[in-house]
């Protein structure tokens, strides 16, 4: 499969290079030349897969013509050691809960996938003619670099753990993680390093994209990064869409001809997936993108107009994007046309205020605990849901990585799953940074 830039002014790519290169040299993100439909057969005998077979199918699909079976046979299955079940949550609507990853996130599916996929590569590159050899495997590893906010880190790094020939450093703002997302990436030592910087995710983003740039640091080691705009990364999540339509044919017995797919949406990786997934063929009849007070989407649905603006920040933090990178695919994706789009996608967006009026509702009403982030999801099937139409809203997050908020909003104590308090047994490990690049170089060019 060949694969090309949404900016158009970059040579048409290979999936190994657009895995490893992430960005195209023009900026733009990397697009399939092609998306083939699945055959009827599949769709109609679904429910009887379980989500790896289902994964499995979906992958070859996207990426078979590219990579051995066998090998993504084991990829796939290597990465789905979970289940993503789907749970009725009130009257005529379920939520599918993706947070039953190893750090509890959904990202943690796109992390470990680009992680084996990218290890897969590297392994195929044999080392050329006249290559110079230094003699210290260092240099030949593939070093990845990430600035996160808190959910992308962890699920990067436990993605990324003990995966030989690839070293990983997350960048993070001092004080500015929860305490439970700074132990998922600062506690797992081996290939994974944490770096702490002086300052505030912009900085931390700074010194990533100006590691890049520079051409001397380039010259000493590989450099990689790991962000969403990665293809092995965001399409991976589009194995959840097609799981969710499976286990609600078994739950509907088979009446699933008014299904609405609702997805809490920052970056819009995630909705992309599915969006990918329905040009696939999979039989979801419309979409909607719930936002929280960033509402450029939302903006963009109703004017036409798409105009980004500096993030606020809400709740929902994980969601608190101003310019969504996805956005240049879904826009590609659909010919620019926004009658196209619109006629696919609807939109909502919340406050915070309204997001934690849905969580004490919806806790009242159904026992359920929501998490910021899902809470918008759950809200938005709310009020646009139409006669006859079941909808399934994503859970984004385990309402304990929120705990103090969910807590507070609630009046509760959410219990801690064994998962998360494991990581918070580990042994803190962290190398100090100022957000100077000049430090960052030369910490790098000694390693
Ligand atoms: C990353 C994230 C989102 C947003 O997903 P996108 O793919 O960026 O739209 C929503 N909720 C949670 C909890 C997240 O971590």
């Amino acid at each position: 499969m060949k694969y090309y830039s949404t900016n158009g002014k970059a040579p048409i790519a290979d999936l190994h290079k657009a895995v490893v290169k992430g960005l195209a040299e023009d900026r733009g993100l990397y697009m399939p030349e092609r998306i083939n439909k699945l055959p009827q057969d599949f769709f109609n005998n679904i429910e009887k897969m379980s989500f790896q077979e289902i994964a499995y199918t979906v992958a070859s699909s996207f990426f078979g013509e590219d990579v051995d079976p066998d090998a993504l046979h084991d990829i796939v299955y290597d990465t789905l050691q979970f289940d993503c079940p789907v749970v009725n949550v009130k009257d005529n609507i379920y939520t599918l809960e993706l947070f039953h990853g190893p750090t509890l996130a959904f990202k943690d599916v796109g992390a470990r996938f680009m992680a084996r996929l990218l290890q897969y590569f590297i392994k195929q590159e044999r080392p050329r003619v006249g290559e110079r050899s230094s003699g210290m495997n260092k240099h030949k590893e593939v070093n990845v670099l990430v600035a996160t906010s808190g959910d992308t880190g962890s699920a990067v790094a436990n993605g990324f753990l003990g995966v030989d020939g690839i070293h990983v450093y997350v960048l993070y703002p001092k004080g500015k993680v929860s305490p439970i997302q700074e132990c998922q990436f600062t506690t797992l030592g081996k290939n994974i390093t944490a770096i702490e910087v002086d300052g505030v995710f912009d900085d931390c983003q700074a010194l990533v994209k100006n590691a890049f740039m520079d051409a001397e640091l380039n010259e000493h080691m590989k450099l990689t990064s790991a962000n969403s705009i990665n293809v092995a990364r965001f399409l991976p999540q589009a194995f959840y869409y097609f799981n969710a339509y499976a286990r609600m044919k078994e739950k509907l017995s088979n009446h699933t001809s008014n299904l609405v797919m609702c997805v809490p949406s920052g970056n819009f990786g995630n909705i992309c997936a599915a969006l990918f997934g329905h040009e696939m063929g999979l039989p979801i009849k419309r979409f909607i993108a719930a936002n929280n007070a960033n509402d450029i989407f939302y903006k963009y649905l109703q004017t036409g107009k798409y105009e980004p603006k500096p993030s606020k920040q809400t709740l929902a933090n994980a969601m608190d994007v101003g310019d969504p990178s996805n956005f240049a695919r879904i826009y590609d994706l659909y010919g620019k046309s926004h009658e196209k789009i619109t006629s696919i996608i609807s939109g909502a967006t919340y406050t915070d205020e309204d997001i934690k009026q849905t969580m004490r509702e919806c806790y009242e009403a159904s026992g359920y605990i929501l998490d910021p982030h899902g809470a918008c999801g759950y809200q938005a099937l709310k009020d646009g849901l139409k006669d006859a139409e079941v909808g399934v809203f994503c859970e984004t997050a385990h309402p304990a990585k929120f705990k103090e908020k969910v807590d507070e909003i609630l009046g509760i104590d959410v219990e801690i799953p064994e998962r998360l308090e494991a990581f918070m047994r580990g042994q803190k490990q962290s190398v100090a940074m100022t957000k100077d690049f000049a430090d960052f170089k030369t910490y790098l060019m000694k390693q």
